[in-house]
């Protein structure tokens, strides 16, 4: 360590990406602190993936006790418990966030809970002390972004319904992210009337369309009801506490909740940055380059507060390039292309590669393979759930470039399928591969029949 500094990386934000390189930076040797003001593991740990994806499980078991009559189970009447699942969450997060603690603590990171905020290129101030460090790198994230409109006070985000002191009768989620078609899937799946109320008439509007159309119909067919081209104006609080919705079509919708899942935005507010004098973009989050260097060569920043995909595994990518390039060998580099992704709606829907307009807006000549059927377990099931399963292949090259579906587990199956489109295969080279059957996976392989040309 150059002696001048207390130490030689100082961590801004324990979240994925923050707690990552911390902890691989003082692994390769370096002195280094991590600052957080809220819970270890951030975003996904706390709010996020992590208790999203156990309310999800949860959710699944109404459809799987009615699905399990059609198998031969006789089963009692089952009743869902709000409290014990969040108390269970609860603990689960706690244990996670233990697990953060003495894996920092392990590899010598100095945690120091507190807010931190820039004072120069080299220093921070925390709990009143001023510390300095060689390197500075910003994790602070993104927060929720909830639009002001008479009556927004009343409304909650994705930091609070994991929090719920009982779980709501009606609901009204607004957006067509990631955010409000999970949470509409949960909700739904436990039982709550729900309302998903999106401004545009189409749903994930950067997934590709044919895909996440199909997912919107089958949401629908499990009751969730989608109001498209539909905005609140204002929401009224009665006095028994019921939210009054009023729309932009002069219907008026009530919910004991109203959820906002319209984006996030970076946390980039008094932590100093206009002090240093850090460029920002015009959405606040924080210039870098390829190294996550910002405008000031001390000071590096990665994970959603620098604009790229806000997503776990894409902070944690960074943050071993970032520790490879300060303290290793700096071999690694980040690649945004190919990054597969998964929407834990109901069915899942998992995808990989250039959606059909994406294609379309590039002009390259595309072949369709897909296809549509009942998933093996719901001829006994009675579910009515459909399966779609649709591989782009590139004309020309017959290369692989984008692999989309609609399904159970669909975001475990395409993490596999990823890897083959990432190396840039062919349709030939699936073709040969030999099926694992009955599976809905050894669909992608057997795929022999020309659906469409664009
Ligand atoms: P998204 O950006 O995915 O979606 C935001 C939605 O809100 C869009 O449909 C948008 O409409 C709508 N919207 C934006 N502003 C307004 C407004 N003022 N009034 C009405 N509607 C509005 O954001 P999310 O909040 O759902 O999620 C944030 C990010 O978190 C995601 O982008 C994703 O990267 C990450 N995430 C990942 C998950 C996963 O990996 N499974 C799960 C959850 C989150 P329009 O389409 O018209 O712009």
């Amino acid at each position: 360590m150059t002696e001048q500094y207390d130490y030689d990386l100082f961590v801004i934000g324990a979240g994925s990406g923050g707690v990552r390189a911390a902890r691989m930076a003082a692994t390769s040797g370096a002195k280094v602190a991590i600052a957080e003001e809220k819970y270890l593991g951030g975003t996904c740990v706390n709010v996020g993936c992590v208790p999203k994806k156990l309310m999800v499980y949860a959710s699944h078991y109404s459809d799987e006790f009615e699905e399990a009559k059609g198998f031969g189970w006789e089963l009692g009447e089952s009743r869902f418990n709000w409290s014990t699942l969040i108390d269970h969450k609860n603990k689960e997060i706690e244990r996670l966030n233990g697990i953060y603690k003495q894996l920092l603590e392990n590899a010598g990171v100095n945690i120091i809970f507190g807010r931190a905020r820039l004072v120069s290129a080299n220093s921070i101030e925390l709990n009143n002390k001023i510390i300095t460090a060689k390197k500075i790198l910003i994790t602070v994230g993104a927060t929720p972004s909830v639009p002001e409109f008479p009556g927004s006070e009343h409304v909650i985000s994705s930091d609070q319904v994991f929090f719920l002191d009982k779980l709501p009768e009606t609901i009204v989620i607004v957006g067509g992210g990631y955010i409000a078609v999970e949470f509409a899937g949960i909700m739904n799946g436990l039982g709550v009337d729900t309302h998903l109320v999106y401004r545009g008439d189409k749903l994930l509007k950067n997934f590709d369309q044919p895909s996440a159309q199909f997912a919107a119909n089958e949401m629908q067919k499990k009751g969730v009801n989608i109001h498209y081209s539909t905005n609140i104006t204002s929401i009224e609080k009665q006095t028994n506490s019921d939210l009054v919705c009023q729309l932009d079509t002069g219907e008026t919708l009530c919910a004991d909740q109203v959820m906002y899942a319209t984006g996030r935005k970076s946390l980039t507010t008094d932590l100093g940055i206009e002090k240093v004098g850090l460029n920002t973009r015009n959405n606040a989050t924080i210039e870098t380059n390829d190294q996550f260097q910002t405008s000031i060569p001390s000071i590096y920043a990665l994970g959603d507060v620098i604009g790229t995909p806000e997503l776990t595994p894409v902070a944690t990518a960074q943050a071993m390039v970032f520790v490879n390039q300060q303290y290793g060998d700096g071999s690694k580099s980040i690649s945004y292309d190919n990054i597969p992704t998964a929407i834990f709606s109901q069915p899942n829907i998992g995808t990989v590669g250039l959606s059909e307009e994406a294609l379309k807006a590039k002009g390259t000549p595309i072949d369709v393979y897909q296809s549509e059927f009942k998933h093996l377990k719901h001829t006994l099931s009675g579910s009515e759930e459909r399966v779609l399963m649709r591989m782009l292949i590139e004309k020309d090259t017959q290369k692989v470039v984008g692999m989309h579906m609609v399904g159970p587990d669909a975001g475990e199956l395409i993490q596999g399928f990823a890897v083959a489109v990432k190396a840039e295969l062919t349709k030939d080279q699936f073709d040969a591969t030999i099926g694992i059957h009955p599976t809905m996976a050894e669909e992608f392989v057997t795929l022999r029949e020309l659906s469409y040309s664009f």
